[in-house]
């Protein structure tokens, strides 16, 4: 088997990450979720009073860019990689809907892209690696062997969400709020100048929306299989 670069992208809770981690066990690979760096960022930027409303301070941000570090490191415990924002632990904050509530905006910064963007092409310098986002596909890795692009109804995604929120210990929100932050983020993300959400050409799309985790699994490794043999 060859080592390759493993892309995949798709919509808000549509399972990618979830799918994603699965397959990067199973075959020795780092995984890398793209989602968490910007999550990270928005954090930062709500911590430093940088959002208004629906309004970024462009200019603080980038100036603190330099400033903002994001790592991952593996939990010795689950075994799952977390999220640390300048040395501190945040993968529950991230999560939450304030973020949620306020990522897609930030991603839309060209500066915070750029900068994003450079250190997931140097994670995946070294390839067998399997990296989910929006724009893993199209511009953090277009010559990638393998892309995947992973969709599923809003109705869906939503109960999804909650269900993994609610599992999270969140028993306020409700369905309604998040199927409106799944379709708000759906249509800012498609719609933002730079990088947009889209289907690269060459990619494979999976719509999981009447499929099990195991069908979903069991897909995604017999692509790996038949791409990496070749
Ligand atoms: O994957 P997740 O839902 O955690 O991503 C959170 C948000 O980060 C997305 O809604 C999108 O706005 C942004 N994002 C992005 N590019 C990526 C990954 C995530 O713009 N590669």
């Amino acid at each position: 088997m060859k080592k390759i670069t493993i892309a995949i992208d798709g919509f808000s809770s549509s399972g990618k990450s979830s799918m994603a981690k699965v397959l990067a066990k199973a075959i020795g690979y780092a995984y890398v979720d793209s989602g968490a760096m910007y999550r990270a960022v928005t954090l930062f930027c709500i911590e430093n009073n940088m959002i208004s409303g629906d309004v970024v301070d462009v200019v603080r941000l980038t100036d603190a860019l330099p400033d903002i570090k994001i790592n991952f490191t593996v939990n010795p415990d689950s075994g799952a990689s977390e999220v640390y924002l300048n040395g501190r632990n945040v993968e529950r904050e991230i999560r939450g809907m304030e973020v949620s509530g306020k990522v897609s905006l930030v991603a839309a910064i060209p500066a915070v892209r750029r900068a994003l963007v450079k250190q997931q092409q140097a994670m995946g310098e070294d390839k067998g690696i399997v990296m989910d986002g929006r724009d893993i596909c199209t511009v953090v890795f277009p010559d990638a062997e393998m892309k995947v692009f992973v969709t599923a109804t809003p109705e869906t995604r939503a109960q999804r969400r909650l269900e993994e929120l609610r599992g999270k210990g969140d028993d306020k929100v409700t369905y309604e709020e998040v199927y409106a932050n799944v379709c708000t983020r759906d249509h800012i993300d498609q719609t933002r100048e730079d990088s947009p959400l889209r289907q690269a050409e060459d990619a494979m799309v999976l719509d999981n929306s009447h499929m099990t985790r195991e069908e979903q699994n069991a897909w995604l490794l017999e692509q790996y299989r038949r791409i990496a043999a070749e």
